[in-house]
């Protein structure tokens, strides 16, 4: 069948653990620092948002950006101190991994993130097709619907199907935000796949003031989950502060979208 024809509404679900999991209908909060910045750093904003109701812990370890003067990320390390706070906050985590050398780092974390710029780097999500672990699967901040679905293909084929899609901002004529989130991709990719759709207003807004109502508008269009960046000092942030959200924030983000998401899936369950 042709990628682009419109399926049936139907979701596969993805155990993360034995509370939670994608496509039952809860709507999965994904909340933590743009980097882990050090051991004490995670596992503050780890105590903080399991406070609020976060439902995954994320941080990056090995991290893309666009300049190479700019922070990289303390990799290896920054993943153990990650997994470690996961367990003594009882919450699953989730990093991005950025090259196939590292998949062996990988194996304690609960989800893999692939990022907006290696949507289409088709060797790595061969490799994390293999692996059988949770994907989230970011699309490229200048890729179609079927661009990314394509790539989930990449993934599919290996054999894991457990892939969830995340709308993450593209790239436009407008500036004033960093790019722009498409709120229309959350109903479309849930007519042409499977699979949970979540989305990301921080580097969808690239602003704090408006990540709290461009998730609650992705949570009204029937986003199955959100990943937001927050940390407990913003303005002390090694990477992506401006866009970074208060815990306190996090709290309303939380409260607001859950309620939201009762009203909508009252209509599709
Ligand atoms: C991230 O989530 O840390 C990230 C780098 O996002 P993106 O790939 O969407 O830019
Ligand atoms: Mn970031």
């Amino acid at each position: 069948m042709d990628i682009m024809t419109k399926k049936i509404y139907k979701q596969n679900i993805i155990k993360i653990n034995d509370k939670i999991s994608f496509g039952k209908g809860d709507l999965i909060v994904i909340g933590g620092p743009c980097s882990i910045e050090s051991k004490s750093h995670i596992l503050t904003v780890s105590k903080e948002l399991k406070k609020v109701g976060v439902n995954i812990i994320r941080g990056g370890s090995y991290k893309l950006r666009t300049s190479p003067d700019s922070f990289q990320g303390y990799g290896k390390e920054a993943i153990r101190w990650l997994v470690d706070a996961g367990k003594e906050v009882d919450l699953p985590v989730v990093t991005e991994i950025v090259d196939v050398r590292q998949v062996d780092d990988f194996e304690d974390v609960d989800i893999i993130q692939i990022g907006a710029r290696n949507m289409q780097n088709f060797y790595l999500l061969r490799e994390v097709g293999k692996l059988q672990k949770p994907v989230i699967l970011k699309r490229g901040f200048a890729s179609t619907y079927k661009e990314l679905l394509y790539a989930s293909e990449y993934i599919r084929k290996e054999g894991n199907e457990k892939i969830i899609l995340c709308e993450r901002g593209i790239r436009t004529f407008e500036n004033y935000t960093r790019n722009t989130l498409d709120i229309a991709a959350v109903p479309a990719l849930h007519e042409l796949s499977e699979y949970p759709v979540i989305i990301d207003a921080s580097h969808g807004t690239g602003r704090e003031s408006l990540v709290e109502p461009v998730s609650l508008a992705g949570v009204a269009a029937g986003a199955d989950g959100l990943l937001i960046e927050v940390h407990n000092e913003p303005n002390q942030a090694l990477s992506d502060g401006v866009q970074a959200i208060s815990t306190q924030k996090m709290k309303s983000i939380v409260e607001k979208s859950k309620k939201i998401r009762d009203i909508i899936i009252n209509e599709r369950y």
